[in-house]
């Protein structure tokens, strides 16, 4: 059977489904070809969704443990169902998933479920579980296959006891020790979510802080706050190599001071990158090419080599992120039908969800002063807002960053209470080009914890905190 749709969209990820909504919105007849059995993608299915299903089950029960008492609640005989916390974060998963159906029903989008292989470049051959394959032409193709956990030498991941992101977020018990190779993004997450419940963490970090890719000062506050949440936090190691020794894994490293050393913990979870995943994709069929990191190349259209492929999210290059693949998505589907969008990568925002939350957007510390661009700071810690101190949430900072002459925003950066949701305001003053001064000139109701944001505006002004 042969079937021709004006878009083919290959993936259902945050890419992929967003694409396939936006074409059928603007009227394009859309198949979404998708190998799994369920749609969403990395971000639904084992990925954003699940992890922060995990992190929120287990911030309440470290709250009930650590901060209940000092609020005057007590409570006998607390202790996790590590079966209930799985189930239901199955269940939001579902839940999210089932969104998903909908939508496409919805939009009377085509779900087509196998493997997408391009014969030739208005071609795909789909591979069913069952063998069968069928042919699906396409006057456009949106490729958003996405990204699979990478290792490093010497480390084999083996699912069992060398695990990644995907294992870690389906244990069906609670380890004694775990060793995370990577202080990133997913290492710092999938540390909070284990040391809350009793887990003996220890993160072995190549670089010399924490999430090394924000701004440094984020990092630092981050390492006193896990430190006290118990977990250790090995920077500046180097791991050789990892190996299952049934029920342990042994894991031998290069410590700060140039040491061999080793580690034998329970589970070893692998959290050093992600790699573009074109694997079995047909490519070769195409004139499409990959650069040296194995990401599909493409141009500022987000088009590839062939004027009627275009490819986005994970699979090309920029942050590894699920509202970066978003805006891409709609983003191609807008170019295809002739209007003129735009993408400001400079103003994607970065969130971290560990207990406080990071969030940042705009440059670094670190990026200006390579950059040689002057700039003013204005820094305001949460110990100080009154929200803050009514919620117990003494930890963390909001860091604004300035031009100099007129005081346009540059970048901010937050660790601090539901930092993920302040970002918002901070990515929209950017999106305008307002300056600080423009920021703290607005009404900040009271008492929440985006006051914090208003003081470090003031701070980086020039006019100083009312607060500090
Ligand atoms: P994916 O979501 O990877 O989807 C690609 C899809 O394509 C997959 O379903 C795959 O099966 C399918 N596919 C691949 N090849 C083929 C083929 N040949 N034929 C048919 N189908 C194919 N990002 C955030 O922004 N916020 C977060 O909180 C966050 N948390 C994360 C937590 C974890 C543990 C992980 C691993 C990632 C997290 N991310 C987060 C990153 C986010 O998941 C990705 O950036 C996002 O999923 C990328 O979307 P995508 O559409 O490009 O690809
Ligand atoms: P990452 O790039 O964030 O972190 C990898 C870390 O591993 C880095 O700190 C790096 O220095 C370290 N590393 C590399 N080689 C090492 C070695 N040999 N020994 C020790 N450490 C080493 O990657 P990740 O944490 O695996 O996450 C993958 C992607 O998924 C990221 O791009 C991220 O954007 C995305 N993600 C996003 C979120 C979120 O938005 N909240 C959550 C999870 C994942």
């Amino acid at each position: 059977m042969e079937n021709i749709y004006d878009i083919v969209v290959i993936g259902s990820g945050p890419g992929g489904y967003v694409a396939a909504i936006r074409a059928a919105q603007l009227g394009y007849k859309t198949a979404i070809v998708e190998k799994y059995s369920t749609l969403g993608g990395t971000c639904t299915n084992v990925g954003c969704i699940p992890s922060k299903a995990l992190l929120d089950s287990t911030e309440h029960y470290h709250t009930a443990q650590t901060k209940f008492d000092t609020h005057g609640i007590s409570i006998e005989n607390l202790k996790i169902n590590f079966d209930q916390l799985m189930k239901r974060k199955a269940g939001v998963v579902n839940q999210n998933i089932s969104g998903l159906n909908y939508l496409m029903k919805k939009n009377k989008i085509e779900i087509i479920e196998g493997k997408a292989s391009f014969v030739n470049n208005s071609e795909i051959s789909v591979l069913k579980n069952d063998g069968a394959s069928h042919a699906v032409k396409g006057k456009y193709f949106i490729i958003a296959t996405g990204s699979k956990p990478s290792t490093i030498k010497g480390v084999a991941i083996d699912k069992d006891r060398i695990i990644t992101s995907t294992e870690a977020l389906k244990l069906n018990e609670i380890p004694k020790s775990m060793a995370i190779i990577g202080g990133g993004v997913i290492g710092v997450e999938m540390a909070s979510i284990y040391a809350r419940i009793g887990v003996k963490v220890s993160i072995l970090e190549y670089a010399d802080s924490l999430i090394p890719s924000m701004d440094k000062e984020l990092g630092k506050e981050l390492k006193k706050i896990l430190s006290k949440n118990s977990i250790e936090i090995l920077l500046n190691h180097k791991v050789q190599s990892a190996q299952n020794n049934g029920s342990s894994v042994t894991i031998n490293y290069i410590d700060g001071n140039d040491k061999n050393n080793a580690l034998t913990v329970d589970y070893c979870l692998v959290a050093v990158g992600r790699k573009p995943y074109t694997e079995g994709l047909g490519l070769e069929n195409t004139s499409i090419k990959l650069d040296d990191k194995g990401r599909i190349v493409t141009d500022n259209h987000l088009k590839t080599n062939e004027d009627n492929i275009y490819a986005i999210g994970d699979v090309i290059a920029g942050p590894m992120l699920a509202h970066k693949a978003e805006e891409e998505a709609v983003f191609v589907v807008e170019t295809i039908n002739g209007q003129k969008p735009h993408i400001d990568y400079n103003l994607i925002p970065n969130v971290v969800y560990t207990w406080p939350e990071i969030a940042s957007v705009g440059f670094t510390e670190e990026q200006l002063k390579k950059e040689n661009r002057s700039y003013r700071v204005g820094k305001f810690p949460f110990s100080a807002s009154g929200r803050a101190r009514a919620a117990m949430e003494y930890d963390g900072f909001v860091k604004v960053l300035s031009d100099t002459k007129y005081g346009e925003l540059l970048g901010v950066h937050i660790i601090g209470p539901r930092a993920a949701d302040l970002i918002a305001q901070a990515v929209i003053g950017m999106h305008y080009q307002t300056t600080d001064e423009d920021m703290f000139r607005i009404s900040y109701a009271h008492p929440t914890y985006s006051e914090a944001l208003k003081e470090a505006y003031l701070i980086a002004s020039g006019q100083g905190a009312i607060n500090l």
